[in-house]
């Protein structure tokens, strides 16, 4: 990653919020001094891929390929029925594990959900919510969504929290009021505190899986909106510290260009994350 990236990322909220240096000034409280420190974050989303065999050998194929990176954190998302050999076969590695959704039930008769406590159980540390799949072809609403964050954050899983306009509403100008409602209705409820254990996914659904990606600009202008969002509904701080993947179509060969925009915290990636050496050449970019 560029050194001047690097700067800005680990800069004060202050500075990275870009108040001039008179602001800094006035502002700079010692005990509100906390270094912006986003280090980032790159996960896998397998889908509804790889028989538990495939699975391993995938992580297998992995593990070696990015056992020295310490810069950047690193996650993969297998199906349901591959958490638990997965989660073995990462014990004790730098790759965590994630699940793709999680249901807002601890146990019951909920037939065919999966409760975080069932995916702490086989070693998930994360869990996908509100991937555009889920929006869009299981119709997930937004309140529900925001259920499922919380109770997820409430068991004790982190969440990757995809948010993304469709081509249309990109079209038509409504991109930052269809955003704007996913993060506002999707966070509802939640304290600055709570979001120590959110990432947010910025996957334009345009870009998913079809091999347009969003360029650098378009990617680092939603981010800095993003942001901005939870500026002003949590403050700075928690902006300033929040991580925002980029989604959509990530491939080695795009990879480096959309980490080096300042407020691209990592990736999440679907079709590339399916082959060790594409997914460590995305990782190995971020470090
Ligand atoms: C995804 O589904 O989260 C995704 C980003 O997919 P792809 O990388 O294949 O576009």
């Amino acid at each position: 990653m560029p050194y001047i990236t690097v700067l800005r990322r680990y800069l004060h909220p202050c500075i990275s919020h870009g108040y001039s240096n008179n602001d800094y000034r006035n502002n700079f409280d010692e005990e509100r001094y906390v270094m912006a420190l986003r280090k980032p974050f790159v996960a896998g989303n397998w889908k509804m891929n790889n028989l538990v065999g495939e699975s391993l050998a995938l992580v297998e194929a992995l593990k070696p390929l990015v056992a020295g990176v310490a810069a950047v954190d690193m996650a993969v998302c297998p199906a349901y029925t591959s958490l638990h050999a997965v989660g073995k076969a990462l014990a004790g590695t730098n790759i965590q594990l994630g699940a793709q959704n999680a249901y807002v039930k601890e146990s019951g008769a909920y037939t065919g959900e999966i409760s975080p406590k069932m995916l702490l159980d086989v070693g998930c540390a994360w869990t996908i919510i509100g991937h555009s799949e889920r929006r869009h072809i299981l119709g997930e609403a937004d309140a529900f969504l925001n259920e499922k964050l919380r109770f997820s954050l409430a068991c004790g899983l982190k969440v990757m929290f995809c948010i993304g306009e469709l081509l249309e509403e990109r079209k038509d100008g409504k991109m930052e009021s269809v955003l704007e409602r996913q993060v506002v209705k999707g966070l509802e409820g939640m304290t600055a505190a709570d979001l120590d254990n959110v990432v947010i996914a910025y996957e334009p659904v345009w870009a998913i899986g079809t091999g347009e990606t969003a360029t650098p600009d378009q990617a680092e202008e939603v981010h800095v909106f993003v942001r901005n969002l939870i500026d002003k509904s949590f403050g700075a701080d928690a902006a300033s510290k929040m991580r925002i993947q980029y989604g959509g179509s990530v491939k080695p060969e795009n990879a480096s260009d959309l980490i080096s925009r300042e407020n691209v915290d990592g990736f999440l990636v679907g079709g590339a994350a399916l082959k060790a050496d594409s997914f460590a050449a995305i990782i190995n970019a971020c470090a």
